[in-house]
């Protein structure tokens, strides 16, 4: 399977992130893609490909101006008014759904931060749009390449991650959707009907439900743990709204989860909503931090299950993006994230 991946995702390093009301070493360290390009190329998973730079209407076609230009302009608009040089560190937040607030979107570098995220893990420092913005390349090449060669499957090595982040809000670590751009993408330039994302994710993926909660096209369907972050969203009776009604799919499971209550979860997902929703095209968020030793995720999900995962995926048949995710157990990563690949590779070879 073919890879694509680049070495300026590795750039974004904040150093810490606040954890239950301490401060620990940021868990999304650029050692995470280090590790799992490293298990790509000794398991000789396929060649490793460089994103091809398609600009910012990939991303515009998912985010909001606003966004994307207060994005390019944080950290250094932060450091003016004398900020931390670690991050940006919202301090205060606009909770735009239920209050009526004012739109500072334009406004100061102290309170945009707050306007433009939900939580205090999306640390913007400073190389952090130069990642994010080539993770999103990755991701849509990654689209690209899929359709235009006509491949089977293809691998987007995505650093940051990017379920957690909406159209104009950065959290959980994600700061792009690459997920929600490289569906686009499939949709808009290669006018794939009926594409899948399917959030394997440990975490309910919000951000990616928000973007497309009103279409019918992409259907997201996200298996997660519940009740865990992101806590107000990833409810089974979250289906949708207006012509998106019945393309929302949440299969939220218990703490804990194991091997085979996963499976039987994943299969009746796929029997039941992804089938019959008539997939032509599937893109996985593919976060590993359903592994039991994972610090992040509270699953229980063993290195072997991620191979019975890839099998399944694979026989779902369609044109397959893997978009990676989470996934916080770094001496586990590399091997679990192969796992998926290599038996989709194999499944997909038998069939
Ligand atoms: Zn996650």
């Amino acid at each position: 399977m073919l890879t694509v991946y680049s070495e300026k995702q590795l750039l974004h390093h904040p150093p810490k992130e606040m954890v239950i009301g301490r401060f620990i070493d940021y868990r999304e360290t650029p050692s995470r893609a280090e590790t799992i390009i490293k298990a790509i190329r000794d398991r000789n998973v396929g060649d490793v490909v460089a994103p091809v730079d398609r600009g910012l209407a990939p991303i515009l076609a998912v985010h909001t101006e606003k966004y994307v230009s207060y994005f390019q302009t944080a950290y250094e608009k932060w450091i003016e008014i004398g900020g931390n040089p670690d991050g940006v560190f919202p301090d205060t937040f606009a909770v735009r759904l239920s209050q009526i607030y004012q739109d500072i979107s334009d406004g100061g570098a102290g309170g945009r931060p707050g306007f433009f995220s939900y939580d205090m893990t999306a640390i913007i420092a400073k190389d952090t749009y130069t990642a994010a913005y080539e993770a999103a390349q990755v991701a849509t090449t990654g689209a690209e390449i899929l359709a235009s060669e006509k491949r089977r499957a293809v691998f987007a090595l995505c650093r940051p991650p990017g379920h957690h982040s909406s159209e104009d809000l950065a959290g959980g670590y994600c700061f792009f959707n690459n997920a929600g751009i490289a569906a686009e993408h499939l949709i808009k330039h290669h006018g794939f009907g009926n594409v899948v994302i399917l959030d394997i994710d440990y975490h309910h993926g919000n951000g990616t439900q928000a973007i497309f909660y009103k279409r019918r096209n992409p259907m997201y369907a996200s298996i997660h743990g519940d009740p865990d972050y992101p806590y107000f969203w990833g409810r089974a009776e979250e289906t949708g709204e207006g012509e998106g009604k019945g393309a929302n799919v949440n299969v939220p499971l218990p703490i804990g989860t194991g091997d085979d209550e996963y499976l039987a979860a994943l299969d009746a997902l796929i029997a039941n909503h992804i089938v019959p929703y008539g997939i032509q095209a599937l893109v996985v968020s593919l976060g590993v931090d359903t592994f039991g030793g994972d610090p992040v995720g509270s699953f229980n999900l063993t290195s072997a299950c991620f191979e019975r995962i890839g099998e399944r995926l694979a026989r779902i048949g369609v044109p397959t993006l893997f978009v990676m995710e989470g996934g916080y157990a770094v001496s586990e990563i590399g091997t679990n994230v192969t796992n998926v690949l290599l038996a989709f590779e194999r499944a997909a070879g038998s069939q």
